[in-house]
């Protein structure tokens, strides 16, 4: 599933692809993809001679900016845009068509069927589900070291599932959490408020230095999809912890084990991440009894 930075990536790729167009009309193929309104000809209608003015993020989902309007999209497992000729033949799968006046169009195309998007009136969509409700933007300013504390101080569950859950911190799913907390050198399944200050000071910033280097990695391949189809990179090969069960830790050598969380496969390195806690002293992490 993409997380915030393959999502950022799909974001500034289709700021660079589909701003100023102009909708001549919508094709809707599947109609459960729309979540709102209800009438997917309604949906089609309202979108109608509007102009894209942008696209920005929050969290996992993208806000397509229109004159008046704000589409609201979340690619869940496999949704994917794409930017076409009108001409070109239309792939499988592909659930939703906005053609443009210059004879181009964007397509949503998702294997899983799992996406949805949720149409509003600009300014409304921050009122209403799904948007309503989220936590802190991980990348922004405010969230701050002390707020991340906060959040997690009174929480009695382990930390993975914590950091999972978008009341709090929006935008890292199952494998950005593995790979913060690897950086971190936390065991997934510590109880958050058991944290130390220190602990909690490590991860917060693990957390903003995995999600901006994975930003960072996904913005410089965006040329290259400029002139293709738009779709979203993954950057596993940078991953130092997730998907490489088995296979030595970059940090010691031992091999990653993998192991199952609140119900999502999690993958850590059981002697860089000690379930006991961990004192920092002299540089080094010692595991206390
Ligand atoms: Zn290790």
């Amino acid at each position: 599933m993409p997380e915030l930075p393959e999502v950022e990536t799909v974001k500034r790729t289709l700021n660079q692809l589909i701003v100023g167009k102009h909708i001549e009309r919508v094709t809707v193929n599947l109609p459960r993809i729309i979540q709102r309104p209800d009438d997917i000809q309604q949906f089609a209608f309202m979108l109608e001679q509007h102009t894209i003015q942008g696209v920005e993020r929050r969290g996992k989902f993208l806000r397509i900016l229109l004159d008046g309007l704000v589409l609201v999209s979340h690619l869940r497992m496999e949704g994917r845009y794409g930017v076409y000729r009108a001409e070109e033949p239309v792939e499988k799968h592909t659930h939703v068509i906005f053609h443009f006046t210059d004879g181009t169009e964007l397509r949503y195309k998702d294997v899983r069927q799992f996406g949805t998007m949720h149409l509003f009136a600009t300014g409304e969509e921050f009122q209403h589900p799904p948007l309503a409700k989220l936590g802190f933007e991980p990348l922004d300013p405010a969230f701050t070291a002390d707020k991340f504390k906060a959040i997690i101080r009174t929480k009695k569950t382990k930390i993975k599932a914590v950091l999972l859950n978008q009341a709090y911190i929006v935008g890292i799913g199952n494998i950005y959490v593995d790979e913060a907390l690897f950086r971190a050198g936390l065991h997934p399944e510590r109880i958050a408020h058991t944290l130390s200050e220190a602990e909690l000071d490590r991860l917060h910033q693990a957390i903003v230095d995995t999600l901006t280097e994975a930003v960072e990695a996904g913005g410089s391949s965006i040329k290259s999809y400029v002139n293709g189809q738009g779709e979203m990179g993954m950057f596993q090969q940078r991953l130092k912890i997730y998907g490489r069960k088995d296979e030595p830790c970059h940090s010691c050598g031992k091999p990653v084990h993998k192991t199952v969380v609140g119900g999502r496969g999690t993958h850590y390195c059981p002697s860089c991440q000690p379930l006991g806690t961990v004192a920092v002293s002299a540089g080094k992490m010692k595991r206390k009894r």
